[in-house]
């Protein structure tokens, strides 16, 4: 299958980018790895006349941790996370997310950012964040804006982010002291799968009682965005941790998802797997919790 034609420009900078965006309009498409953009391209669901690289810009390809923080640039390669010491220590979630994206190949193409704005149900970048509450910066010519994850996918292949902008970055502030946190992923095969259901969650103690003051599951595949569970939230804060509280915590993630039947499975079958993923993530993050 070949690609239609288009026009390719590679800007050095943000600011030219950002220029180039706006000038272009309707007809330009931001390129990063392309994973997502050339298989709708070739697929012919998308013909854009130009094409804005912005994979070389260096400032978007910067990872930086400092002061607890996180800056992950949107051309952050899913390799260069799951790799990173600072993420695998700090944020394990994420870790975990990066590592299991696709195949060595993809994520050495795929980026943070592409996969964001692709907002793909299923994806395994947007629930780790979630529970992170991440924060986006958007970058336009007229000047920039700060949108937190949650409030920017918004069905699939829908976001927040405007014709004229670009994701220029991926905010994170280290979970506060006596916290854990986990993700997990499941598909019908072992590698190079998208997910059946993921579910990422963290957890939070109070050290002098043990007991849950914060809490956040987030489930992907479940709905047409991943779902942060208000209910398994409830359920957690104000509880000490145990098995029993981990699987009550699942029911109620699951009775907060919202799957369909699909040729992958049954809705019934994907709502069950929300209730052990969510209990084996909360246990893992308990876990983690205990080791520091
Ligand atoms: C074989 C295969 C397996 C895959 N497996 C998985 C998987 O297991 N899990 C998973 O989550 N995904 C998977 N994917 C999907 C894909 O790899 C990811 O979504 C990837 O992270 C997209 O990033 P990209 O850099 O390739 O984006 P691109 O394809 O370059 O862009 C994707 C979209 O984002 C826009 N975009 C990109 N960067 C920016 C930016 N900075 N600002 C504004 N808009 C931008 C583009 O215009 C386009 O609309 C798979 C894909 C393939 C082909």
């Amino acid at each position: 299958m070949l690609l239609p034609k288009f026009e390719f420009h590679e800007p050095a900078t943000v600011e030219e980018a950002c220029r180039m965006i706006s000038e272009l309009g309707g007809k330009m498409k931001i390129l990063a790895g392309g994973t997502d953009l050339f298989v709708n391209m070739k697929k012919k669901l998308l013909a854009p006349d130009h094409l804005v690289s912005v994979d070389r810009i260096e400032s978007l390809a910067q990872l930086d941790a400092s002061n607890g923080s996180l800056r992950i640039g949107s051309c952050v390669k899913a390799a260069v996370i799951a790799e990173s010491d600072a993420v695998k220590s700090a944020f394990p979630a994420l870790h975990e997310g990066a590592s299991k994206l696709g195949s060595p190949l993809i994520r050495n193409l795929a980026t943070v950012g592409g996969n964001l704005v692709s907002a793909r149900p299923a994806a395994d970048f947007p629930p780790p964040l979630m529970v992170y509450n991440a924060k986006l910066v958007l970058k336009s010519s007229q000047g920039e804006r700060s949108v937190p994850l949650t409030d920017f996918i918004h069905a699939p292949g829908q976001t927040a982010l405007l014709p004229n902008e670009l994701l220029a970055a991926v905010l994170l502030e280290r979970p506060a002291a006596h916290s854990g946190s986990a993700y997990i992923k499941l598909g019908v095969r072992q590698a190079l799968e998208i997910s059946l259901v993921n579910v990422a969650a963290l957890l939070t103690l109070d050290p002098s009682n043990g007991v849950v003051t914060g809490a956040r599951v987030v489930m992907g595949s479940v709905g047409p965005t991943p779902l942060l569970s208000v209910s398994a939230e409830k359920a957690l804060l104000g509880e000490k941790p145990s098995d029993a509280l981990f699987s009550a915590a699942g029911e109620a993630a699951a009775s907060d998802s919202k799957p369909i039947d699909d040729f992958r499975a049954s809705a019934e079958y994907k709502r069950a797997m929300v209730r052990e993923l969510t209990r084996r993530a909360l246990a893992s993050a308990f876990d983690r919790v205990q080791k520091q």
